[in-house]
């Protein structure tokens, strides 16, 4: 040891290397990295209409199309008796009464625990059943984030300054119950007639006719329905229209099927090949092309997932994940966390968690604020800043996204809160709606009764006003 080291450490003892070293944070409970647990059992074979399906055939993107779950009759067929015959009926009435058309990939329809159907978080998010829906809130509106009306065409919404969310058609691999877009996204069902959003050349020509007559216009979303949808040739059709106007830096590709399909990444060549070509061609040109999705819950990642993850990678395509908050999902800290972390294991960056929109026949899956408050406090500081993700409320009637904790007035008893977005629609109110399950009896009856509904709304108005400076 050199003379320097030895008065070093005479000074500083842990800094002498023949010291033990002294751990002054404990050593971390084996049960807190359970995210670094990825599944690679073919746990499908647990569902007896698959049980002989082997891990090629499993893994191929065209055999999760052909086996989607889209009816009570196919889900009786897969699931056989692993379901009791009440429930399947509590699925049939929830079918009925759904917005959304329903269809679950195989992968997820396998990762449902079975031995009970009813609270688990993937079965929640894609199979309505009857006996939890609840009624709709009152204010609630069939388009709540007023999409349409700010769309100069069909299918493409200009609300922010700089950038236009553009739908470029209306199918999806899932149909998730809770979709913003059920307005749209879909077949139609028994209680919704859609607005088509078909992926046409005419469509498609006006709205990007519209980005190029926009100079100010620097980012888009390509989304829909789902970009997994797309063929390769739209893929590159879209990609090199948007990477050739000038003012455009950057746009996403908006998919869940990363959660939902995983496999269609790794046999898909043809598609995981053009969204690569895509991004490389972005970057020659410095402009920034990345993959949005969207995990709603820790069990939807699995070795599949990672294996496609570490291809994307791989590749230099970056990917961010969009959630949302969930009643019975992800809303508690230790769901969140886990999923923020387990994410950033497979190298997906935890970007936002959207407070549950006002859909319709989702009552049952929607969230206070207040909860969305207490869950961020404790995931903010589980792991580095870039990984935690921003937790937002999208404020109906077309405020935009805002941070969950900014609102002007949020009163728990009534469950408005109040938000304003100067940078989007100046002088304007927004006003978020609590469920009403979780409010007392009387505000319940209160909501019921239009004159006080509209006292309530007009009372936290004039609160959020008086404090808006
Ligand atoms: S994948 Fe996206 S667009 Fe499609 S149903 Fe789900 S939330 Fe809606």
């Amino acid at each position: 040891m050199s003379e320097t080291t030895t008065a070093a450490a005479a000074k500083n003892p842990s800094a002498n290397p023949t010291t033990p070293i002294v751990h002054k944070k404990g050593q971390v409970d084996p049960a807190s990295l359970r995210h670094r647990s990825l599944r690679t059992d073919e746990f499908w074979r647990r569902i007896p209409g698959w049980k002989d399906v082997d891990e090629a055939t499993f893994l191929h993107h065209l055999w999760q199309e052909k086996h989607a779950i889209t009816s009570p009759a196919r889900l009786v067929e897969a699931v056989q008796s692993l379901a009791s015959p009440e429930f399947i009926k509590d699925v049939e009435a929830g079918f009925h009464q759904a917005p959304m058309a329903v269809r679950i990939s195989p992968y997820l329809l396998s990762l449902i625990d079975w031995s009970d159907p009813y609270h688990d978080p993937i079965r929640r998010q894609f199979l309505p059943v009857g006996s939890q829906l609840e009624p709709d809130h009152p204010m609630l509106t069939l388009d709540s984030l007023h999409e349409q009306d700010d769309a100069p065409v069909p299918g493409l919404t200009h609300r922010y300054p700089d950038k236009v969310l553009f739908l470029v058609l209306d199918t999806c691999p899932v149909y998730c119950r809770f979709c913003t877009r059920s307005y749209a996204v879909g077949l139609d069902t028994d209680v919704v007639d859609k607005v088509s959003l078909k992926a046409t050349d005419e469509r498609w020509e006006r709205a990007l006719q519209y980005i190029a007559e926009r100079p100010d216009v620097e980012d888009v979303v390509v989304s829909g329905g789902d970009c997994y949808r797309l063929k390769p040739d739209q893929i590159r059709f879209l990609g090199e229209r948007l990477l050739a106007m000038p003012h455009i830096r950057r746009f996403r590709f908006a998919t869940k099927g990363i959660a939902v399909q995983p496999m269609k990444i790794l046999t898909d060549t043809a598609w995981t090949d053009a969204v690569t070509e895509i991004v490389d061609k972005g970057k020659k040109l410095h402009k920034d092309v990345v993959i949005h999705t969207h995990f709603n819950h820790p069990n939807e990642i699995t070795g599949i997932t990672q294996r496609a993850c570490d291809l994307l990678m791989e590749r230099g395509v970056l990917v961010r994940n969009q959630s949302v908050f969930q009643r019975g999902v992800n809303d508690s800290a230790e769901v969140m966390t886990e999923l923020v972390r387990k994410l950033s294991w497979v190298n997906v960056h935890p970007y936002y968690v959207y407070v549950h929109d006002l859909v319709r026949g989702t009552e049952d899956l929607r969230t206070s604020v207040a909860t969305g408050v207490q869950v961020e406090k404790r995931v903010r500081g589980s792991t580095a800043g870039f990984n935690t993700p921003l937790f937002l409320v999208d404020a109906p009637g077309g405020g935009g996204k805002r941070d969950m904790h900014s609102y002007e007035m949020y009163d728990r008893e009534t469950g408005i809160s109040v938000y304003t977005a100067p940078a989007v629609k100046k002088d304007q109110y927004f006003c978020m709606y609590d469920p009403l399950s979780g409010l007392s009896a009387r505000v319940q009856a209160d909501w019921q009764d239009p004159a006080k509904r509209t006292q309530m709304v007009n009372d936290a108005l004039a609160a959020a006003k008086a404090r808006v400076i």
